[in-house]
C-alpha cells in the first residue's frame, strides 16, 4: 500500500506514519528528514536546502519531485511505503508519477499545534524557530490545503481529528483504511 500522510507540523505525522508503517509493515520515510539530511551536507545544493529551510520555505517542486522519485526507487519502496511530508504543493501532486492509494489528512488546529510544537521536548531544531513555524503553516494554507482538495475528488482522501490521544487517532486511522 502507498499511503501519504498530510497536516501541518505538530500534527503528529511523523508518529502515526511510524505506527502506520509497522502496522502495514511496509517502510515510512519523510521528506523533511531526506531534506535535513541533504542540508548537512558541505555543497551548493546541500547550503541551499539549508537557507531554504531554515526561512521556513519549500524547496522548489521540480528539484523536489527528482529527489523523492529518485529516494523511492529503492528496492525496498517498492511494495509500498507511508511517506510523509510529500506531496506539498499541487504541482507535486500532479506530477508525482506513482498510484497512491490512500491520502491521511490529520487535522489539527494551528493553535494546538503551535502550542504542542513550543512544549515539544528534546532537540530543538534551527528550523524550528517561532518565526519558521509560522510561516509553514501559513504556507499549509495557502499551498497544502489545496492538495487535499486534489485527492479528495479523486476519493482517496481520509480525514482524521489529530487532536485526539495518540492510540484513538491510529485506531481511527486503521479502521477508516480497513487494516
Ligand atoms: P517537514 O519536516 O516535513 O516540516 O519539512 C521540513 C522542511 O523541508 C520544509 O519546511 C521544507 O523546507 C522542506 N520540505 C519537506 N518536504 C517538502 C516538499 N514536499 N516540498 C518542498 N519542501 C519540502
Amino acid at each position: 500500500m502507498k499511503i501519504v500522510i498530510i497536516g501541518i507540523q505538530g500534527a503528529g505525522k511523523s508518529t502515526q506514519g511510524n505506527l502506520l508503517a509497522e502496522r502495514l509493515d511496509v517502510p515510512y520515510l519523510s521528506t523533511g528528514h531526506i531534506f535535513r539530511k541533504l542540508a548537512r551536507e558541505k555543497s551548493k545544493i546541500g547550503r541551499y536546502i539549508k537557507e531554504t529551510m531554515t526561512a521556513g520555505f519549500l524547496i522548489p517542486d521540480k528539484k523536489t519531485l527528482q529527489i523523492v522519485t529518485e529516494y523511492l526507487q529503492r528496492p525496498e519502496y517498492k511494495n509500498g511505503y507511508i511517506i510523509d511530508g510529500f506531496p506539498r504543493t499541487v504541482e507535486q501532486a500532479k506530477e508525482f508519477s506513482h498510484e497512491v492509494d490512500k491520502v491521511v489528512y490529520l487535522r489539527v488546529s494551528d493553535k494546538e499545534a503551535l502550542w504542542r510544537l513550543s512544549y515539544r521536548n528534546g532537540e530543538v531544531r534551527d528550523d524550528e524557530t517561532v518565526a519558521a513555524v509560522r510561516k509553514r503553516i501559513e504556507l499549509f494554507h495557502k499551498v497544502t490545503e489545496p492538495v487535499l482538495d486534489y485527492y479528495r475528488k479523486k476519493g482517496i482522501l481520509i480525514e482524521v481529528d489529530g487532536e485526539k490521544p495518540i492510540e484513538e487517532v491510529s485506531k481511527e486511522i486503521f479502521k477508516k483504511l480497513g487494516i
